[in-house]
């Protein structure tokens, strides 16, 4: 029982840190050259803005993409986290992970995308703990929303 508590409490530590290393020193952070899509999005809760670049090839792979954004640590993460994740996939990938990003912050379900690493679910995973603090969940989900509809907008 007390072993259990221990490694929650460790798994708690780890995702913390992961927020706050991508927080601090946020992956693709400005504008890609070339872009071919883009979205921004405003969350006046909590005063985080985001705008996501994407360059897509002919293929509808994602070539590169970067964000430009300001707001808490959590935003800043989630959008690190979220280029990290989908740099260099296609676009079916980047609908599932983030139908899977979606459901696991509203229904608490796990990661099940099955081409992703161990360490790539943990750290999308890290983001996981808004789900106990409601105002912080437009924080974590902002950018992947953004994301899709850069997609959207010029299909
Ligand atoms: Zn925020």
């Amino acid at each position: 029982m007390s072993e259990s508590i221990s490694e929650l409490m460790d798994l708690k530590e780890l995702y913390q840190e992961i927020i706050l290393d991508h927080g601090k020193n946020p992956r693709n952070k400005g504008k890609c050259d070339g872009y071919t899509n883009d979205a921004k999005a405003h969350n006046p809760l909590c005063g985080d803005k985001v705008h996501i670049y994407l360059k897509l090839n002919k293929d509808k792979e994602i070539e590169d993409l970067s964000f430009e954004g300001e707001g808490c640590a959590i935003s800043l993460a989630s959008a690190s986290i979220l280029t990290e994740t989908i740099k260099g996939k296609d676009l079916s990938f980047l609908r599932k992970v983030n139908d899977d990003f979606l459901n696991m912050i509203k229904n608490k379900t796990k990661i099940t995308i099955n081409s992703l690493s161990a360490d790539q679910i943990t750290t999308i995973t890290s983001l996981s703990g808004v789900q106990e603090f409601p105002m912080r969940v437009k924080c974590a989900t902002m950018a992947w929303h953004t994301c899709l509809s850069a997609v959207e907008k010029n299909e």
